[in-house]
């Protein structure tokens, strides 16, 4: 008989998250720890969503998603998690660039940074003050029909070379394009130039495995297997889940599914406003990802001079389109030493990720799609050679995901690596206002993307549940039962 994957569960609960990437565990976790009944649902076999990892034989263990993020994540874990996840993060020193306009390698701050205008581009100081200070000034509530174009062409007119250095790692961070607005551009970029990039020790899996422990200290039902396929809705509230053929009874729904699956397919556009859905409707998705995962024989090193993460690039010029063609110019390399799992067999692996489009890749055949795997391995190999000679010879194992890989793990829309371009942040906030009870919160807006934007959306959004659940008093068992319709 098939496990029972909901086996115990109550018949209802004050919340219920759908989806555990970091939004999802992290609300779910405030959400616990602030004494509610919360249910955590999970489609996949493991918890995480993009923040995942998997193991191939031979001791390796790839990360998908642990490439770098800013220095509040040390504090958003400190608070909302605990100081053990805290503790385990740490700075990444060498980030390096190689393209044919400069090689340098920098902390990525901006007293770093600041040097490196001023006497390897020869911009002038007080210029760059100010357009730091511009970026760290930036917040939601600004106008937001400047562009980053726009912003960089005020302070660094014609300078495609300081855009390069200053955009590149950006879009890789998030997504964003130059005709992005320049405040999804100015918050991530401050964020990173605060203190630099950071990573936590001890790989994905060892985080969500300390995650997963403190959501059961503080009470939360955490079920995997668990694939939600609808969000019962009635006279304008939420009322229940379904999920594996039961019905779960609730007051909150927070979704951390994709937005756009979250309101056209687990609830539908008949339970909104004609506005909203139009709103809705002309949400972008972001772009998504391929990589190639390199898994080194025991035994092989490679020079920590080499870097913790390089951006190369063959590309002549910096082209946001340029970045997510099938015709790879440009390609971010993370390196993990072993000091990244201090815990397990000392191994050197090497991730290469490039933005790509779900089109270039949804309808290929299976033959064209298993030889442009190959293709992309065999391009990225090549390119990495520069970097780690005699790389063909040293490695053990090289496999590629694809944006088709992201999709069939988490169900998001196109396999979108960081959730929709700018406009899906209002109307993933506009959903209660919609559904009284129904929430989303996961990667949106290019600010609330990344792993440090994912978790704090979803601190946010815990807030406001709890501030409702506080409001209203818990609804009596027979009204509950009552209230929902039989579909
Ligand atoms: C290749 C790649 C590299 C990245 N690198 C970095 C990086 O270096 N630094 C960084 O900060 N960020 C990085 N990111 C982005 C970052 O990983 C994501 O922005 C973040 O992890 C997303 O979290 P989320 O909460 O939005 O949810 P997601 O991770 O998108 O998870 C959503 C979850 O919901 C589940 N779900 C969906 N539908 C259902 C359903 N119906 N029922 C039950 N469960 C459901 C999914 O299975 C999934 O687990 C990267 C992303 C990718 C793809």
């Amino acid at each position: 008989m098939a496990k029972d994957f909901l086996k115990g569960v109550q018949e209802s609960y004050d919340v219920v998250v759908i989806g555990s990437g970091l939004a999802g565990l992290t609300t779910a976790n405030v959400l616990g720890r602030a004494g509610h009944s919360v249910l955590l649902l999970e489609q996949h076999y493991k918890l995480g969503g993009m923040a995942t990892w998997f193991k191939r034989p031979g001791g390796h263990i790839f990360d998908v998603s642990l490439h770098g993020f800013p220095v509040g994540m040390i504090k958003s874990c400190r608070r909302y998690w605990t100081r053990e996840i805290a503790d385990s993060i740490v700075q990444l020193e060498n980030i390096r660039f190689d393209n044919p306009m400069f090689s340098l390698t920098t902390t990525f701050n901006r007293a770093d940074f600041t040097e490196l205008l001023a006497k390897q581009f020869h911009v002038d100081r007080e210029n760059i003050q100010a357009f730091f200070d511009t970026a760290r000034g930036m917040n939601f509530y600004d106008d937001q029909k400047q562009t980053a174009g726009e912003l960089f062409e005020k302070f660094f007119p014609g300078r495609e070379d300081v855009v390069r250095l200053l955009m590149e790692p950006i879009t890789y961070a998030n997504g964003s394009t130059l005709e992005d607005p320049a405040l999804s551009y100015g918050i991530v970029f401050s964020n990173f130039m605060s203190k630099g990039v950071f990573t936590f020790v001890g790989g994905t899996d060892v985080l969500i495995q300390m995650m997963h422990d403190e959501l059961k200290r503080n009470g939360v039902d955490v079920r995997i297997r668990a694939d939600v396929s609808k969000i019962v809705v009635h006279n304008g509230a939420v009322q229940a889940v379904e999920v594996n053929g039961r019905t779960i009874r609730t007051r909150a729904v927070i979704s951390n599914a994709n937005l756009r699956s979250t309101i056209f397919r687990l609830i539908g556009e008949e339970k909104f406003d004609q506005g909203f859905v139009d709103e809705a409707r002309e949400v972008r998705l972001n772009s998504s990802s391929t990589q190639v995962y390199i898994g080194l024989k025991p035994g092989e090193q490679i020079d920590e001079s080499t870097g913790d993460l390089l951006f190369s690039s063959t590309a002549p010029r910096f082209q946001t389109d340029l970045l997510l063609s099938r015709d790879i110019t440009s390609r971010t390399f993370s390196f993990y030493y072993p000091r990244t799992r201090p815990q397990s067999d000392p191994r050197c692996l090497i991730v290469s990720s490039t933005n790509a489009h779900y089109h270039d890749w949804a309808d290929l055949s299976e033959h064209d799609y298993q030889a442009s795997k190959a293709d992309l391995i065999e391009t990225t190999l090549a390119a990495l050679e520069k970097y780690v000679p005699n790389v063909r010879e040293r490695i053990a194992h090289a496999e590629a995901a694809t944006p088709r890989t992201f999709k069939h793990y988490t169900q998001h829309v196109h396999g979108a690596s960081f959730g929709t371009k700018f406009e899906g942040l209002a109307v993933s906030r506009a959903l209660p206002e919609q559904i009284s009870g129904l929430y989303h919160a996961g990667s949106v807006g290019i600010i609330m993307s990344g792993w440090l934007g994912a978790m704090n959306y979803g601190v946010i959004v815990a807030n406001d549940v709890d501030a409702q659940l506080l409001k209203a008093p818990p609804v009596s068992r027979e009204a509950q039962t009552k209230a929902i319709p039989r579909s």
